[in-house]
């Protein structure tokens, strides 16, 4: 995957910028995280609302992150999807909230796969595909508790260059395919991941794509998937804290070397994970 730096870090420049540009003005808890009203980025939608209790938003049928700043008002956090185009709709019982989404242009990335099946997978692989779905769908869609610490930062799983970044439109042994829904991370096989934040494990396996896989539910819609691990050292149901060791970084799956793909979901949309890591720039 020879993915130049340079793209990388023009790509990273650009949704900073942008985050810069178009973030709200925030109180305390929101105002260290950059936002980016793009597909795949994150919006902060201040509600209007000062009720005791937590209001329930939804975006379509899915519920949305909510947070409520120190001055009472309640603020939903939301990942805007990759395929999101001009404005986005957030429903309450009683209210509609609209967000602007502007474009981004994400890259291409053309990467060889030797394992035919990887890009074009058997009758038999598709039947274990789907049931792999099934597995995967709700895990995603999960809305569960409450984030520990409030709004948490999170922090880097494993440390090494980004080989792959966030969005990038994808062809296979120049086949196209759905863009890349997490951030890679080399690092050589059997370094240990960390947990990003404080969570409970909710799907671990072994699946055709994503290889050795561990889902963290870290409250209120807001999942972590880790990828191509080598090992699994959590169970299903497992409450997990932020820096435990979850498993080591491999290869399984379709992958073209020893990396970590950690994707982060928020509403059941994946965002680019570098607008939720306390030190964007700390991956080295
Ligand atoms: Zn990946």
């Amino acid at each position: 995957m020879a993915i130049k730096m340079k793209i990388l870090s023009a790509v990273t420049a650009s949704l900073l910028l942008i985050a810069n540009t178009l973030c709200h003005a925030q109180a305390d808890s929101l105002s260290d995280y950059p936002m980016a009203a793009i597909p795949g980025g994150i919006v902060s939608v201040p509600l209007g609302i000062t009720s005791h209790e937590r209001p329930t938003v939804k975006l379509g049928k899915q519920p949305v992150l909510t947070v409520q700043e120190t001055s009472g008002e309640w603020v939903a956090v939301v990942g805007v999807p990759l395929e999101q185009n001009g404005k986005l709709t957030l429903t309450s019982q009683q209210k509609q909230w609209t967000v602007e989404v502007g474009t981004h242009d994400y890259p291409e990335q053309h990467i060889t796969v030797e394992n035919k099946r990887h890009v074009n997978p058997e009758t038999n692989d598709m039947t274990r595909i789907n049931k792999e779905y099934a597995l995967m769908g709700p895990a995603y869609k999960g809305y569960n508790g409450i984030v520990a610490e409030g709004w948490q930062k999170m922090s880097w799983p494993v440390k090494g260059p980004l080989s792959s970044p966030f969005g990038f439109k994808r062809f296979f042994n120049e086949q196209p395919r759905k863009p890349h829904s997490g951030l890679d991370i080399a690092a050589p096989a059997g370094t240990t991941i960390l947990a990003p934040a404080d969570g409970k494990i909710v799907l671990t396996g072994e699946f055709f794509f994503n290889g050795n896989s561990v889902f963290i539910d870290h409250g209120q819609g807001l999942i972590s998937m880790m990828c191509h691990m080598s090992r699994i050292d959590v169970k299903d149901g497992q409450i997990i804290k932020r820096g435990d060791a979850i498993g080591a970084v491999g290869q399984t799956g379709r992958a073209t070397g020893p990396h970590l793909h950690w994707s982060i979901s928020m509403n059941n949309t994946r965002v680019n994970p570098l607008l939720l890591v306390a030190d964007p720039n700390g991956n080295q």
